[in-house]
């Protein structure tokens, strides 16, 4: 890893000396990579995890911009969620501890307007919100952003995956062109390309290198003789783990669509996720997968590719993949960062080969383990803990996802924090609650209180 001092930046003072009293002695790699060219005024894309230093890596840079004296709104940084938003706003505030009356503002849905409006009025440097309300005070005028010089989007693809895409574009159309422009993504699709081509200037794109020694995943590797004993492997690895969320990887369509029936006969909550599924299934696939509705995922790697999730507890390799690389690609993505996810290869005799060249690229010595007692068999199968509700209107319909979560939170509704992932689609929306608030949320949705018309909602069954 990289031990690069932040004094070898050019920082003001103030800041440098308060990095060593927060303890932050050298950078970490996204630091590294991504600050000589934030300083120095380029827009830049950053593949990062939370975890990773990020916040720290425009926190650093865009208060390196900012000019003190000028109490005007010169920073906004999006966020996907308020949660996201408190701590992206805390962690400035003791970035900016060295240099004196910084102000720093939040702007949040979910919590009441008026009292943002006075904050606004009283001024800010730099404004930290997400996208929905951010766009609110835009519309109003109570926001301006005629004085801005950094726009920071953090965790964008989870802000796109939120269904955030046009209140991001409505907001930088009312910024200057003239700007620096941030981009930090955990992963890096397609879409991000597409709005990074239209809202930033000849971005530098920073990836930090994934390297397996600075990974928190458990590797484990267990033997088995046959395909029968593959698929009772897997039912004792989950009933054992008992997972949030896992991917089961396969190496063809037809094992991905074996081991999901299999899994679903058993009483697992599963779905199966290859390249035979038409678009709609495949997103509804997705969504009930990130949201948490359905706790397994069996795929394979080319149907994966444009998987999201930042927040797997298990990978199961169903067969060793073909590829050292693929092997890696695979059980990075689970193990968050401050967190330890689990990756499961279940090996067999006859690929003893891959399981050579694996142990040669990663540089370890695989052992087979025995794998959990037989009588895990015996425990009861695991639900997920929210469940997914269509909603029969969507972005044509002019759908946000503040409607949907005003819809649901509204007198004697559900609590916000009994509402998960809300995904708005062109025609169809869908939203994650909890299990137990399933029938009060369909009540509270069919109401007929969304835009002010009714929309048609329904359960999605497992
Ligand atoms: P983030 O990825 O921005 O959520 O940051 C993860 C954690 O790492 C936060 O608690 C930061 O305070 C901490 N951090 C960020 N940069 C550094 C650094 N260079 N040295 C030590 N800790 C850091």
């Amino acid at each position: 890893m990289s031990q690069i001092s932040f004094s070898t930046l050019k920082l003001k003072p103030g800041l440098l000396s308060n990095l060593s009293t927060l303890g932050y002695e050298t950078m970490t790699p996204i630091q590294a990579q991504s600050l000589p060219y934030i300083l120095s005024g380029k827009d830049v894309i950053a593949q990062g995890k939370t975890g990773s230093g990020k916040t720290a890596a425009f926190g650093l840079g865009l208060l390196e911009n900012l000019n003190v004296k000028r109490f005007r709104i010169q920073t906004l940084v999006l966020c996907p969620t308020r949660e996201l938003a408190d701590q992206v706003a805390t962690e400035i505030r003791r970035l900016a501890r060295g240099i004196h009356n910084i102000k720093v503002l939040t702007l949040c849905g979910g919590v009441p307007f008026g009292p943002q409006v006075g904050s606004l009025e009283h001024g800010a440097h730099i404004v930290v919100g997400t996208p929905g309300r951010v766009d609110e005070h835009l519309r109003k005028g109570t926001l301006r952003l005629d004085d801005l010089n950094t726009f920071v989007l953090d965790e964008a693809d989870r802000m796109l995956e939120m269904g955030f895409q046009e209140a991001v574009e409505d907001i930088v159309g009312l910024m200057p062109e003239q700007r620096q422009t941030l981009l930090f993504s955990a992963t890096f699709s397609e879409e991000i390309k597409t709005i990074a081509q239209r809202i930033m200037l000849k971005p530098i794109i920073v990836k930090v290198e994934f390297k397996h020694d600075d990974l928190s995943i458990q590797q484990h590797f267990y033997k088995v003789d046959d395909n029968d004993q593959r698929l009772t492997a897997v039912r004792l690895l989950l009933l054992q783990h008992r997972p949030e969320s896992t991917v089961i990887f396969c190496n063809t369509k037809k094992d991905a669509q074996e081991v999901a029936d299999e899994l679903h006969h058993f009483g697992f909550s599963v779905m199966a996720l290859h390249g035979d599924l038409d678009q709609k299934d495949r997103d509804q696939t997705l969504v009930r997968f990130a949201n948490k509705s359905v706790s397994i995922l069996v795929a394979t790697d080319v149907a994966a590719r444009g998987l999201d999730i930042d927040a797997l507890d298990a990978v199961i390799n169903y067969h060793i993949a073909r590829d050292p690389e693929i092997h890696l690609h695979r059980i990075g993505r689970t193990g968050r960062a401050g967190s330890k996810g689990i990756a499961c290869s279940l090996i067999s005799d006859k690929e003893s080969h891959k399981v050579i060249a694996l142990g040669n690229y990663l540089d370890m010595a695989i052992e087979g383990e025995s794998l959990p007692a037989i009588n895990f068999l015996d425990k009861p199968i695991f639900a997920p803990q929210m469940a997914t509700l269509q909603i029969e209107g969507g972005k044509k319909q002019k759908m946000r996802p503040g409607d949907i979560l005003g819809a649901l939170t509204g007198d004697s509704g559900v609590a916000g924090k009994q509402v998960g992932k809300i995904n708005v689609f062109d025609n169809w929306a869908y939203v994650a609650v909890q299990q137990e608030v399933t029938q009060v949320a369909l009540k509270k949705l069919g109401q007929g209180k969304l835009k002010g018309r009714s929309f048609r909602v329904r359960l999605i069954r497992a």
